[in-house]
């Protein structure tokens, strides 16, 4: 005889419900969604120890009448799709029919809904798959779903339900998608959201919230106040982002939120774009706060793929890619994202010291000390300088006329500033100063205009007037011979000078002062790196960010007022000066505002 069954309706559900039903948040989401496609403008989740003892949702929407109330915990039963053809362009949250029959299955349900037509609301049970009758009852329009001791008949999957605080906290981010999703589709937010665990009010979010509002309640000002916000329609694709400053980023990726036509996604072609775009504006181990929207056509993108449809599969997702990447690292170089100063904020403490101490006493004389420092100023000359070798000579003067359109650093009128610790640069700006790291700044400026030499052709070397040796083992001499045209193209001459030895005969003048030695060491360990070798674009990006830190002015170096002068023109004219290569700040701003607060003045 056979051994091959067919199993029965409920435990093919039961067997559904374990892809799509994992713990109390999935049928949170499972439910949301539901009440949204019914259009609903008010929905109210409330839930009991972390959901493990009742979910239960509540919305206005178009409801269901006794006949569509029984049918809907079937599975394979829905409003949302009729055909295959339908499958192409889904425009509802749900399709699947799936989630009404897995979550009956594998809990206690009652449902009540009711029509706008109708004169009554109806209720049905359903216990672990086992449905009672259709009966009438009291009850508004909508439809009010609630799911009791989820898995209890399933003690196996129960026992993997983690304490009421964890699953709160799922519960809670399935929430926040949803509320995040409703605020950003084209109409703003259109739904009234609450919240509620034990009978407290978690999250209360009106309906007609700007997105900025709804952010700020969900997660705080702090991030809502630093967003940055930008825009793009091209190729069919709408994108409008909301990009965290660099100060408000993250240790992990929680806070990146993805939409997929009002649908939370997660997708590795975008991470991987936003994380490009963020390249050398953030240092590699943080992660930028982003939420980002997109609206595609629904026939370019197929969201069922995936039983929870947190992943779709885009038929383009090179356009994606390079669209996303685009918007968001263009909005971010024409940005200022320099970081503003903290001051330490004034407790009641000091602000009981500051008011009892006279004129001459501890604030009186930070004042004194602050004016004495700024007025240690020297009047600009308007001459140009070079600090590094030949190359940068012609540079500098295009660079000085750049930055004479800008104000706050302008030579004419006399900027004043002071070098502190041989380390930083304190410049007085139009509305305050600024405290600019020398070695940060310069590093990024050299770099900018390595990118700019190489992307035109080869960097101009200078001859060294005595060669300098340096030995060499077999693999890095085929290293040397395997990227022969890499080395001409920094403009760097190696020729071999006898067993294992080679001479490096000419060297990039713009990097002139990293030893070329101790440079082309560097440069064979980046390319015996095979992580970064796999890409000649990172692998040259690579290189650069070494011969700028290596070549950039360092912490400690004296410099001259012409020097500095050079260095904070040379800092308008950069593309992007606010940051490092490395995505570190190289200049931090305070306004007078910030300083008459804390002296008091105002
Ligand atoms: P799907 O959402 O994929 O269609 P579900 O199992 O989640 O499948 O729901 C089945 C059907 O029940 C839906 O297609 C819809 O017609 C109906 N339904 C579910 N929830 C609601 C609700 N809150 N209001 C009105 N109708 C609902
Ligand atoms: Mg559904």
């Amino acid at each position: 005889m056979g051994q091959i069954v067919t199993l029965d309706q409920n435990m093919v559900n039961m067997i559904a419900a374990g892809e799509v039903i994992e713990r109390p948040a999935s049928v949170v989401k499972e439910l949301m969604e539901n009440s949204i496609d019914a259009g609903a403008t008010k929905i109210t989740v409330s839930v009991e120890d972390g959901g493990r003892k009742l979910i239960s949702v509540a919305d206005n929407g178009c409801g269901m009448d006794a006949e569509d109330l029984s049918l809907a915990f079937e599975s394979h039963t829905t409003s949302k799709i009729k055909g295959s053809t339908d499958l192409l362009g889904i425009s509802t949250l749900g399709f699947r029919g799936e989630a009404l029959a897995s979550i009956a299955s594998v809990a206690q349900v009652r449902a009540v809904s009711r029509t706008k037509d109708s004169l009554c609301a109806y209720g049905i049970e359903i216990d672990c798959g086992d449905k009672g009758d259709i009966t009438p009852c009291s009850g508004d329009c909508g439809t009010t779903i609630q799911v009791r001791d989820l898995f209890y008949k399933m003690p196996g999957r129960r026992k993997f339900l983690k304490t009421a605080n964890t699953e709160i906290g799922h519960i809670t981010e399935q929430f926040i998608r949803i509320a995040l999703a409703n605020a950003f589709a084209a109409e703003a937010a259109k739904l009234d959201m609450t919240l509620i665990h034990n009978s407290k009010e978690l999250y209360r979010l009106a309906a007609r919230q700007t997105l900025h509002q709804r952010i700020a309640e969900l997660f705080s000002s702090e991030i809502a106040d630093n967003l940055i916000e930008t825009e793009s329609s091209e190729k069919g694709l709408h994108i409008f982002a909301l990009l965290g400053k660099p100060d408000i980023s993250r240790t992990n990726n929680n806070l990146q939120y993805i939409f997929l036509n009002g649908r939370f996604i997660r997708d590795k072609f975008i991470s991987h774009a936003t994380k490009e775009a963020y390249h050398g504006i953030l240092e590699p181990n943080r992660f930028p706060v982003v939420f980002l929207s997109i609206q595609i056509p629904y026939s370019e993108v197929d969201v069922n793929v995936h039983p929870t449809k947190i992943e779709v599969r885009f038929y383009n997702a090179n356009l994606v890619h390079s669209q996303v990447l685009g918007c968001i690292r263009e909005k971010l170089l024409s940005s200022n994202l320099e970081t503003g100063g903290k001051l330490p904020t004034t407790s009641g403490r000091t602000e009981q010291i500051a008011a009892t101490t006279s004129p001459h006493g501890r604030s009186q004389k930070i004042a004194d000390a602050m004016a004495e420092f700024f007025q240690k100023y020297r009047p600009v000359q308007t001459q140009q300088l070079s600090f590094s070798a030949e190359g940068k000579a012609e540079k500098s003067q295009t660079t000085y006329e750049a930055a004479a359109e800008y104000p706050a650093y302008s030579m004419q009128n006399g900027q004043k500033f002071l070098q502190i610790h041989d380390s930083f640069i304190v410049a007085e700006t139009d509305d305050g100063f600024a405290i600019i790291d020398q070695h940060a700044l310069h590093e990024r400026i050299v770099y900018e205009d390595l990118v700019r030499r190489t992307s035109a052709g080869k960097l101009e070397s200078q001859k060294l007037l005595i060669p300098e040796i340096l030995e060499m083992t077999d693999a890095q001499a085929d290293l040397v011979k395997a990227n022969a045209d890499l080395i001409e193209k920094l403009g760097i001459e190696l020729t071999p000078f006898g067993h294992q030895r080679y001479a490096v005969q000419a060297f990039p003048s713009i990097i002139a002062n990293a030893g070329p030695i101790e440079f082309v060491r560097d440069l064979l360990d980046l390319l015996d790196n095979k992580e970064i070798n796999s890409d000649s674009g990172k692998l040259l990006d690579e290189i650069l960010n070494m011969a700028a830190c290596k070549a950039a002015i360092k912490a400690g170096q004296k410099l001259s007022d012409r020097e500095i002068e050079q260095l904070l023109a040379d800092k308008d004219a950069a593309e992007y000066a606010a940051r490092c290569p490395h995505g570190r700040p190289t200049t931090i701003k305070f306004t007078l505002s910030q300083l008459e607060k804390q002296f008091k003045r105002t």
